[in-house]
């Protein structure tokens, strides 16, 4: 027996969910929940300046530390380790750069639909659903991007199920009225079997020469329970607040052009967190100056639209490696320790021929 007394509710309980947020039935997967006072309030909050950057020390290394790393790649790798061993260090040069980075930690919401088959629970529909930003949400760690979905109280609403139109089942997707097209002999019912000169017919043995087998999804019933409802024939619409964490960053590397110092990590010489940071100011190299100004200020117009900023943190990064000469057999080659990384990167290494001295 249907519970009659559950059944779709008036045109009043459509307006009543409809009108939160301007949803609409058209499809779309989120709703965008406005926050218009997020760019002002962001303005409004004093920057803080970051703490004097540490007095740092230029790293240096030494011939021995750096044949040690070759000796080591040149094992790791399989080479021949002669002209690591025999090789004479010309030059050894310390390269430099500073990474400069702004992270800004925001929020956003937003609704979306959630539809689950109805099992005849009572529904909560007596009070007015809270305005989507007055909704506690816990956050998760900070600097980290997750979301949270919150089911909104006072949204839900009973239907007949959309996608079975209330029937409970739907006709199978991979057939027709439960027959499924032989694949063996692609529904003629016989196969050809080909003998030098002429062609046999043999009956299909899959299908007993009738063309076609039964459907393995619905097991010939032609027809499948409704995923959506559950064959229960009614849905539960309400509304989900979607919470997203966000962790938007820029990063840049200044004072140098040498593109392997990009891959590498770096020395930290600063971090600074605050709930809006003030853009560095005071710092030898005037790239990490001039980023630090133009992300502080992307970051205030770009993620506080329609989203909140909820802490921000930037960090200066010293990002070395040396760069070492040598020379084997009159010719000469480099490669380069990373200041803050194991291994060593080499771009060339001498090829030993097999000459008359090499082991076969
Ligand atoms: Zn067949
Ligand atoms: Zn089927
Ligand atoms: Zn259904």
């Amino acid at each position: 027996m249907e519970k009659s007394d559950h059944s779709v509710h008036g045109e009043a309980d459509w307006g009543r969910i409809l009108r939160y947020n301007n949803m609409v039935l058209n499809g779309q997967d989120e709703f965008p929940c406005p926050l218009e006072s997020s760019k002002q309030e962001f303005e409004q909050i004093e920057p803080e300046s970051p703490p004097p950057c540490p007095q740092w020390s230029a790293p240096s290394m030494t011939k021995m530390r750096a044949l040690e790393v070759l000796r080591k790649h040149v094992s790791d790798y399989g080479l021949d380790p002669r002209p690591a061993n025999e090789a004479q260090v010309t030059n050894m040069e310390i390269l430099q750069g500073y990474r400069y980075r702004l992270e800004s930690f925001t929020e956003k919401r937003v609704t979306r639909w959630n539809t689950e088959p109805y099992k005849g629970e009572e529904l909560d529909d007596s009070g007015v659903p809270p305005p989507p930003w007055s909704v506690p949400a816990e956050e998760p760690p900070q600097f980290t991007t997750s979301f949270k979905d919150i089911p909104l109280p006072y949204t839900s609403l009973i239907k007949d199920c959309g996608r079975c139109l209330g029937r409970g089942r739907i006709a199978c997707t991979s057939c027709e009225n439960g027959r499924d097209k032989c694949a063996h002999c692609c529904g003629r019912g016989y196969n050809y079997n080909y003998v030098s000169t002429y062609t046999l017919t043999n009956h299909c043995y899959m299908c007993s020469g009738m063309g076609h087998v039964r459907c393995m999804f619905c097991r010939g019933m032609g027809e499948s329970r409704c995923l959506v409802c559950m064959e229960h024939k009614k849905t539960t619409l309400s509304i989900c607040l979607r919470v997203k964490w966000v962790n938007h960053q820029n990063q840049i590397l200044c004072g140098s052009k040498e593109a392997h110092l990009h891959q590498l990590s770096g020395r930290t010489l600063l971090t600074h967190t605050a709930k809006r940071v003030r853009a560095l100011t005071d710092f030898p190299e005037s790239g990490v100056m001039d980023a630090a100004q133009r992300f502080t200020q992307k970051h205030a117009q770009e993620y506080t639209d329609n989203a909140r900023i909820l802490q921000q943190r930037q960090r200066v990064e010293l990002v070395w490696m040396c760069r070492v000469s040598y020379t084997w057999r009159d010719q000469t080659y480099q490669f380069y320790v990373p200041g803050e990384e194991e291994g060593a990167i080499v771009d060339n290494y001498p090829e030993v021929t097999c000459d008359c001295c090499s082991v076969m």
